[in-house]
């Protein structure tokens, strides 16, 4: 195929043997947030590129790299969204959401774009859940974050396969106490640095800490600890989000080093790791970011969100195996009919069937077909039960029912009691 009709480098298509696992993962999700009262939002795709650099940071990976950014007909530069708390908060701000401190719990679905180089579970379009919660500033709606993935982990059956890394950043004055001595001391050892890290000690110091460099991870190991920087304030927060986290049963590691990629955060960060994906072992991250929504011109307003990668989560459940039986079989019942009358009173027959169960998923023959050709694809379809209407039938107003999966006998139904039957023998979620 000519290059031009090929999909990106990146972004993948989601064919129709993903998609039954991808609309199992977010309806589990989606019920999960309705449950624990989550109202969702939905925001454009494409922002201006002034509100990823003022909310994320100039000097992230993101901003610096990583951004689908081009120009308008009108001139204005856009950037395709390479994550969603920035709109979210730009849309909660626009529509006065949360006008006089009023609390919002709120969550998305939706594409990101990011240009890295693609590989198992990274790519240029990607799709993530997030969550953001606004104006709830205790360790009680930190600890709810995660005790809802949590329990999102265990409906997935996929609990034993990740693990919580939790840190805090401080408020900023903490944080910035604690730069200023992380670049002195990396300053001290700046010829053992890798180059990146060098670069980062000038622009953004704490991403040191995040490096992938095994002589820059050697240096690290006597480095300043944030915790011994942590402000009254911080620390509180953070052993009141430990102490429920312990309340809830939820198994934690403190990681000291985890700093995440973005600049907006405050106190509490966490990331959901497994060891089973390879390199791209974060399958959700998140945390609090109580200065943003003053940084980009609201008034003062505490945050804190997370967001979750479900090509990561959807490899997961395929890696662990944990993928339901059920959620491929689409089919429940598949209708053959033979012959234009017989395909007349079928279409009449499976419009009143579904009136009466509208959960039914129903398929009707389409095409014609001999017997032997409407039956093999009945069986390909997954269906438990084909309907078959003939001459010899639609002359005793009954149409054949037949068992696909072995569970009973064929026998013929009255049109009048078909919904009846199949409401019966068919369980309609
Ligand atoms: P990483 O360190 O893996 O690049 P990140 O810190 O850039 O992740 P976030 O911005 O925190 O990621 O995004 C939240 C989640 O979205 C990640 O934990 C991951 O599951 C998912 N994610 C991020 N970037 C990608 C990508 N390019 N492809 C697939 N999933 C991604
Ligand atoms: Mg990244």
């Amino acid at each position: 195929m000519s290059k031009s009709l090929q999909a990106i480098r990146g972004m993948n298509d989601i064919l129709p043997e993903q998609t039954p696992l991808w609309r199992y993962f977010e309806g589990t999700v989606a019920r999960l947030l309705d449950n624990y009262g989550y109202k969702q939002i939905r925001m454009p795709i494409v922002e201006f590129t002034e509100l990823f650099k003022r909310s994320i940071g100039e000097v992230t990976d993101i901003v610096e790299k990583e951004m689908y950014t081009f120009e308008d007909r009108n001139g204005d530069s856009l950037t395709l969204r390479p994550e969603g708390t920035a709109a979210c908060v730009r849309a909660v701000l626009e529509h006065g959401l949360t006008g006089a401190g009023q609390p919002q719990k709120l969550w998305y679905i939706g594409p990101m774009f990011r240009h890295e180089r693609p590989q198992k579970g990274r790519y240029r379009q990607f799709h993530q859940i997030g969550l953001e919660v606004f104006n709830i500033d205790g360790p009680d709606i930190d600890a709810e974050l995660i005790v809802l993935t949590w329990r999102l982990w265990g409906l997935l059956g996929i609990r034993d396969a990740v693990k919580l890394e939790l840190n805090s950043l401080g408020t900023s004055e903490s944080r910035g106490r604690y730069k200023v001595a992380l670049v002195e001391y990396l300053s001290a050892h700046l010829d053992k640095l890798d180059e990146d890290s060098q670069r980062r000690l000038k622009t953004n110091p704490l991403r040191v800490l995040d490096t992938k460099n095994a002589d820059t991870q050697a240096v690290l190991v006597n480095a300043p600890k944030m915790a011994d920087y942590l402000d009254d304030e911080s620390r509180i927060h953070f052993e009141g989000l430990k102490a429920r986290l312990e309340a809830a049963g939820i198994p934690f590691v403190i990681n000291t080093k985890l700093v995440r990629g973005l600049d907006y955060y405050s106190k509490t960060v966490f990331e959901w790791v497994t060891d089973k994906l390879g390199a791209q072992g974060t399958v959700c991250a998140g945390g609090r970011y109580d200065g943003l929504v003053e940084q980009m011109g609201g008034k003062p307003t505490t945050g804190v969100g997370f967001a979750m990668g479900i090509e990561r989560l959807i490899l997961l459940l395929e890696t662990l195996e944990q993928v339901p039986e059920e959620i491929s079989r689409q089919v429940d019942v598949y209708l053959c009919a033979f012959g234009e009358a017989a395909e007349l009173a079928a279409l009449a027959l499976s419009e009143k069937v579904r009136d009466q169960l509208p959960n039914l998923r129903l398929q009707v023959n389409a095409g014609a077909g001999s017997f032997k050709s409407q039956f093999k694809k009945a069986d390909k379809s997954g269906a438990l039960y084909a309907l078959i209407l003939g001459e010899d039938e639609l002359a005793q107003q009954v149409i054949g029912f037949k068992p696909l999966r072995g569970q009973g006998e064929q026998q013929n139904i009255a049109f009048d009691a078909l919904a009846a039957h199949l409401a019966t023998c068919v369980v309609q979620g």
